[in-house]
Parts: structure tokens; C-alpha cells; sequence
């Protein structure tokens, strides 16, 4: 934190949001304190994103601000008019704000997540939400597992019921749904007959468990249609992060691919991680630093280039012959100094010299031992994601 920021005498957080007449309650759980909290409290008056330091100097200058109207005025306009006049007029920002009773934008915004057939959350919603769960592992560390599912033939059951006993099947659904699952957990209408649940907090296991609780529950609620109870099947993949993915899009896909698998039998659960033990790759575009500790193969750190990476290891692209078995470090940090010097001690154990360009492919394999490295791997494949 840059000693201008420390100079800054603003008040905490809370008395800033009393001030605007906002409730630290509607702060995100993961925002509520340090420079980022300042940087939610101007999201929750404006709507727009800034930095956390960067919101601190705003927050600053607006309060001199806000002093400096009251007393041109001689009386108080309140922080909301001064936040509004800095972003228009001092610091322009805005140039066509609205003014709006905060119920009916936070009204808006809600419709604007909802899906109006099922009252479940749409997919915009689902994006955001995967991201902040993303967000949260890389704070705290804390994974969490995504369920994707589908109804079983229905396509069969409009052509048999009609399109509206449809519509119908999918709201008992969601309801059966919406009732399993936990209150912190998303559920979501991914499209058409398609349903994503967000697990916070569960590993892949437990989210198993959840998604054959999810099966079990739709198997007991049949859908009325005509006086008769009409059966619905679903069939569930589960993906968990970062088992199974290191970035949202790829967990998508992993919880797809299982649920894939599941429609081989349908009316059945299916995980990625039970398909497919070993660590999944991510492509990654990146330069890394080889060394050898005990100097007997490489007189002198090696530069090479990494092509995908996983928790387990690293495929590379080297010019310099590697001995499998050796023992190296790898310095990931070269070109991404985000990851604060994240070093890997790994072994070699595959070379393959390419036939057209001369080159070595290096595998590598490593074992990251602490939460904290895995976290940095996750930012590190973030920032250099490759093409597949
Ligand atoms: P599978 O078991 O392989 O998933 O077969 P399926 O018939 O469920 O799959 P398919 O993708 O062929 O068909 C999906 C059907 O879902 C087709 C589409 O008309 C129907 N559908 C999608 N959205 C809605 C909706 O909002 N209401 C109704 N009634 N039907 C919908
Ligand atoms: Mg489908
Ligand atoms: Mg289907």
C-alpha cells in the first residue's frame, strides 16, 4: 500500500456507508473490510468498478468535497449529491446518471438475474456467480463444486403432454430443486431444460451426494398433467474446483463433459473427477526458469517455455536437453510477478525431441504442497491462459 493512501484520514467503511445512508450489510461477505471495501461502497452509490486504492483517494475527495458544498450552502446536501456532482462535474465519470429510489433499481437489477418461467436465477446471474466463487477461492482458498443437469427425453415429453404440461414439468423442477438445495447454494436455469447448481463450500464428494439427492428428489415429484402423475428423469454431471478445473469456463465444460457421460444411462449422476483421476491441463503461454540445484546436468538456469500446467505438472518447450529423473526448481514468476515468486521443485520425467523444430518437449512433474501455491497456480494460469 503506497504511503499516500496511509496520509488519507478517511473514516472506516461503516461510517461512510451510515453516512450515505447505506447498510454494511450490503456489503458483499468478502468485500467487508480493506481498500476493497471502499471500492464496494462507491459500487453500491454509482454502479461503477474502481480499484480499492483508487476508490480510497475518490472516497477522500469527495468527503472534502462534500464539506466544501455544505458550507457554500450553508447546509448539509448530503454525500449521495456530492458523490454525484464530483463524478459529473469535478472528476467526470458519469455523464448521464439516473436517479432512481434504490427498491426499484435493486428491483430491476433482481428481474434482470431471474428467469420469468421457473423464478430461478438466469445465466447472467450463474457468470457472475461462478466468477465470485472463483474470486473467493483465490481469497480464502475455499473450493467449491458445479452440477450441471438436464431433464431426461424431453423433447418427448412436449410431443407427448404438450408444450405448456412442459413448462410445467420445468417449474416442478425447479421448485424440487429449489427446495434441496442449501440457502447459500445457486440455483440456476442454464437454458431451455437445463439447470446449473453452485456449491459453495463443497468438495466433490459432498457435491455427489447433493447431485444424487437432486436425482432422487425429482424422481419423487411427478408432474400432474391431465389428473395423471407423469414421472420426470434428470441426469446430473458434477465438476469441482479446483480438482477438476483451474478457471470457471473450463469447469463448465468438466461438469459437462460428465454430464455427458451421465446421458449414456440418463436419470443418473456423473462426476468428472471419478471419470478422469489425473489433474486436468490448462493451456498456458509462458516463459519459466529451470534450475538445476545440484548443478550436475545444468551449469546455468535454463529458459524455456511452458505449454500447459496442472497441479500435477508442466508440459514445456525447451531448446536445452533435460536427463529425466533430474531435479529441478522452477521459477513461474519470470514473466508474471502476480504470482510473488512461486517456485516449484519438480522432476523430469519425459523428453521427447520434436522432428521439426529440434526442440524438447519436458514433462515435469510436481507436487504443490500448500494452499497458498495452488491459489497462485490458479492466478498464474488466469493471467497467461493459452490456446487449446
Ligand atoms: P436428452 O434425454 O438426451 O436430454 O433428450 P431431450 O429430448 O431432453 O433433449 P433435446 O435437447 O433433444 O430436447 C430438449 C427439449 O426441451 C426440446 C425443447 O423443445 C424443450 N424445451 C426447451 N426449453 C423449453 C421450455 O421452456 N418449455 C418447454 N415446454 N420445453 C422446452
Ligand atoms: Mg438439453
Ligand atoms: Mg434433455
Amino acid at each position: 500500500m503506497s504511503q499516500d493512501t496511509h496520509a488519507l484520514q478517511l473514516p472506516n467503511v461503516q461510517e461512510l456507508l451510515e453516512l450515505a445512508g447505506l447498510n454494511a450489510t450490503d456489503l458483499p461477505e468478502e468485500c467487508n473490510e480493506g481498500s476493497q471495501a471502499y471500492a464496494e461502497a462507491l459500487y453500491l452509490l454509482t454502479r461503477m468498478r474502481f480499484e480499492g486504492e483508487e476508490s480510497q483517494s475518490f472516497w477522500d475527495e469527495i468527503l472534502r468535497h462534500h464539506q466544501g458544498l455544505n458550507l457554500i450552502l450553508g447546509r448539509d446536501v448530503g454525500i449521495r449529491v456530492a458523490v454525484c456532482d464530483y463524478f459529473m462535474n469535478l472528476h467526470p465519470k458519469m455523464r448521464d446518471p439516473v436517479i432512481v429510489e434504490v427498491q426499484v433499481l435493486l428491483q430491476k437489477e433482481k428481474g434482470a438475474l431471474v428467469d420469468e418461467l421457473t423464478g430461478l436465477f438466469n445465466r447472467r446471474y450463474f457468470n457472475d456467480a461462478i466468477s465470485r466463487e472463483v474470486e473467493r477461492f483465490k481469497r480464502f482458498g475455499q473450493r467449491f463444486s458445479l452440477v450441471m443437469l438436464d431433464v431426461d427425453h424431453f423433447k418427448r415429453f412436449n410431443d407427448t403432454y404438450g408444450h405448456q404440461a412442459g413448462d410445467e414439468a420445468l417449474k416442478t423442477v425447479s421448485s424440487v430443486l429449489h427446495a434441496a438445495a442449501r440457502t447459500f447454494d445457486h440455483v440456476v436455469r442454464y437454458g431451455g431444460e437445463e439447470f446449473a447448481l453452485i456449491l459453495p463450500h463443497t468438495e466433490g464428494s459432498q457435491a455427489i451426494a447433493a447431485a444424487e439427492r437432486m436425482r432422487s428428489a425429482i424422481c419423487a415429484h411427478p408432474v400432474p398433467v391431465n389428473g395423471q402423475d407423469i414421472a420426470v428423469n434428470v441426469s446430473l454431471g458434477v465438476a469441482t474446483f479446483p480438482e477438476d478445473a483451474i478457471n470457471a469456463r473450463d469447469l463448465v465444460s468438466r461438469a459437462d463433459e460428465a454430464l455427458y457421460e451421465a446421458k449414456r444411462t440418463r436419470n443418473t449422476v456423473c462426476s468428472y473427477s471419478e471419470r478422469n483421476r489425473r489433474f486436468p491441463r490448462s493451456p498456458i503461454n509462458l516463459v519459466v526458469l529451470f534450475t538445476e540445484q545440484a548443478e550436475e546436468f545444468l551449469a546455468e538456469p535454463v529458459r524455456v517455455t511452458a505449454l500447459n500446467v496442472s497441479f500435477g505438472g508442466m508440459l514445456c518447450l525447451s531448446s536445452t536437453a533435460m536427463l529425466p529423473g533430474m531435479k529441478v526448481e522452477v521459477a513461474l514468476d519470470v514473466e508474471a510477478p502476480a504470482t510473488r515468486g512461486l517456485r516449484v521443485a519438480a522432476r523430469v520425467v519425459r523428453l521427447e525431441r520434436e522432428s521439426d523444430s529440434g526442440s524438447y518437449q519436458v514433462a515435469l512433474s510436481f507436487d504443490l504442497g500448500s494452499q497458498e501455491e495452488r491459489r497462485d497456480l490458479v492466478r498464474l494460469v488466469e493471467m497467461h491462459h493459452g490456446e487449446a
